[in-house]
Parts: C-alpha cells; structure tokens; sequence
C-alpha cells in the first residue's frame, strides 16, 4: 500500500557539460535520470513516504538503469512496464547564453508513450491517498488512454489528484493544442501546480490572482503557483497567500518544481483522513505546507540534476530551523 501514485515520463536528460552553448555546439553530455512525475515520486520518497510510479522505460540498458535509481530511492516500482519494442525516452538539454534550456527529445515513438490501459495497475492506484499526473502522458495515444484509466480508477476511489502539467512545447503539435489539451486536464485535477510562465500561457496574464481564478473555473479547488527564487502563491475559493522563497545560491534549477510538488504533497498528505474523500485544510495550514514546499525546491537548486539534489525529511527540517 503506497501514500502516493505518480504516473508519467521516466527519462534520461543528456546534460550538456557546458553551458552557455546551444545543442548544436555542446561538446559533450552527462546521463542523468529524469521525467517530472519520476522526480516527484523519488521526492516524496526521500521525505519518508510510500510512493509507487507508474510508466514505462525500453527493455534496455536505459530502462534497466531508471528503474534502478527508482528503486534505489525508495520508489516501489511494480508498476513500471518495459517495452521491447521501443526504447525510454531521451531528452538532451542545454542552458543557452540567454540562460533559455533548448531541448530536444528523442520519442519517435519511446517506451513511455506506449503505456496502456492495460499497464495500469489497479490495486496500487486505489489503495493509495493522492495520485499525481502532468501533461506530457496526454499527448498521445495509447498513453493518453492510459493516463485517463488511471485518473478514472483514482476518482472512482476518491483519491486527491494532483496535476502538474509541466509545459513543453516542442512536444505537442501546436500551441492551441498545447493550451487546450492541457487546460482540458486539468477537468480531472482537484489540484494544479503550475509556474509563472506556465500561468502566462494557459490564462494570458501574470496576475497572479486573476490567473488563478480562471483556472478554478476549470474544476480544481486548490491552485499553486511557484514564482522560482520568490516563492510561490496559492489559491482557493476561501483562501489565498504568497508564502516567500528562501535565499541561497542556486546550483541548477532543474527538477526545483518537482521537489516543490514532494514537499506540498507531503504536507497535504497530513490531512487525509483514511476512507474518507480528501478536503484541503485552511489558509494557515495551506500556507505551512508551501513553506515546506518551498524549502524542498529550494534544497533541490543546490546540487546539479534533480533526483541528486532532493533533500530528505532531515534536511528540510534543519534547512526551516
Ligand atoms: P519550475 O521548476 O516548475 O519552473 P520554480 O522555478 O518556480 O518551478 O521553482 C519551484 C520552487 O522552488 C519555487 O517556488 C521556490 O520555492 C523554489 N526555488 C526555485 N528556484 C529557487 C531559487 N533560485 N532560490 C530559492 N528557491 C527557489
């Protein structure tokens, strides 16, 4: 039985060594794990919880490795799927002079997009309190299916979801099919969490409040904006409060949104009530849980790559006092 279930893309990142170049310049590249809901799932992990992931890599050297790193961390991976027909997904990324990330994916089609209803395991799914997805499994068939049966399973028991829709362009087909698919996701979402820019894209305007606003419209009831080194911003019907970010250096900002899910997952999970439909505390808790969120992502900026960085229960306690 897991606390949490987490669904979506497991993947190399091919890490330019050298920054300050584009993809076509960079020299040379180092392997590093990845896939935002991956992160999140070895997040909470770290923070002592149970997690289970659901995906799936190639039956490969590349697969065979995540999965390890998965396990290695605590990650319960019976619902990892191996495909031999194609093989996990690749992304090469490189932080240009204009400090813009330019990526390129390699999913011509890869094993994750090839996870199927069939894939989904049941009992994982409805013994757990929260189940976590983002966007990028709804991009294409059959792994959008896939991604629905789950989301079905995870309302039929009356789990929290969780939706980080992690926007990345060069992915979808277009921009409107982008905007729509994802803000169509987000029906099923009792909580989203997106940044800035994100905000921009889907709703059109920076304002925070107005931007949240729109987005309850869509169904959720609890929205979370994360604002990098300013923190981050959350929203409700009832309730709404910018929790400030914490001052340190940063290292690599990558997977600093995913450590931020770890942590306010982690905070929300303390007020489930077993058998019984999750609703989100009040203002001051909301807040606490943000504050535990933002210390999470901001440990997650202090080492390079994301899964290396994610800090445990130990180091954010000691980080907040
Ligand atoms: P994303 O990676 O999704 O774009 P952000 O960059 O907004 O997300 O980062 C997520 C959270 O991590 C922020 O809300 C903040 O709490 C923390 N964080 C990110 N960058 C920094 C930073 N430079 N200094 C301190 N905290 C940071």
């Amino acid at each position: 039985m897991v606390d949490v279930v987490c669904l979506g893309e497991l993947l190399i990142d091919f890490v330019s060594l050298e920054s300050g170049v584009s993809l076509e310049q960079a020299p040379s590249f180092q392997k590093a794990p990845g896939g935002a809901p991956a992160n999140v799932a070895v997040g909470l992990a770290k923070l002592g919880h149970e997690v289970g992931f659901i995906g799936k890599v190639g039956d490969e050297s590349f697969g065979h490795f995540l999965a390890n790193v998965l396990q290695e961390n605590g990650v319960d991976i019976s619902g990892l799927a191996f495909d031999s027909e194609t093989r996990t997904m690749l992304a090469f990324v490189s932080l240009t002079s204009e400090g813009e990330r330019d990526f390129m994916f390699y999913r011509h089609p890869s094993a994750d997009m090839r996870l199927t209803p069939d894939d989904i395991p049941k009992d994982l799914i409805q013994q757990a309190t929260i189940f976590h997805y983002g966007s990028i499994s709804l991009i294409s068939e059959p792994g959008r299916s896939a991604t629905c049966h789950a989301l079905d399973l995870a309302r039929e028991s009356s789990l929290l979801i969780s939706y980080d829709p992690n926007l990345r362009l060069g992915l979808w087909a277009s921009q409107e099919r982008a905007k729509q698919e994802i803000l169509a996701g987000m029906r099923s979402a009792n909580l989203v969490k997106i940044n800035d820019d994100e905000l921009e894209f889907l709703t059109g305007t920076r304002k925070l409040e107005d931007g949240a606003k729109q987005l309850l419209t869509f169904g959720p009831k609890l929205i979370v904006i994360t604002l990098g080194s300013q923190g981050s911003f959350f929203y409700t019907d009832t309730a709404a409060g910018h929790v400030p970010g914490n001052a340190l250096r940063a290292v690599d900002t990558t997977g600093a949104g995913d450590g931020f899910v770890a942590g306010l997952l982690s905070g929300l999970l303390a007020y489930s009530k077993p058998g019984e439909a999750y609703v989100f505390p009040g203002k001051a808790e909301l807040e606490a849980c943000c504050r535990v969120a933002n210390a999470v992502g901001a440990l997650a900026t202090t080492k390079r790559g994301a899964i290396p960085a994610l800090p445990t229960r130990r180091q954010v306690e000691d980080f907040l006092n």
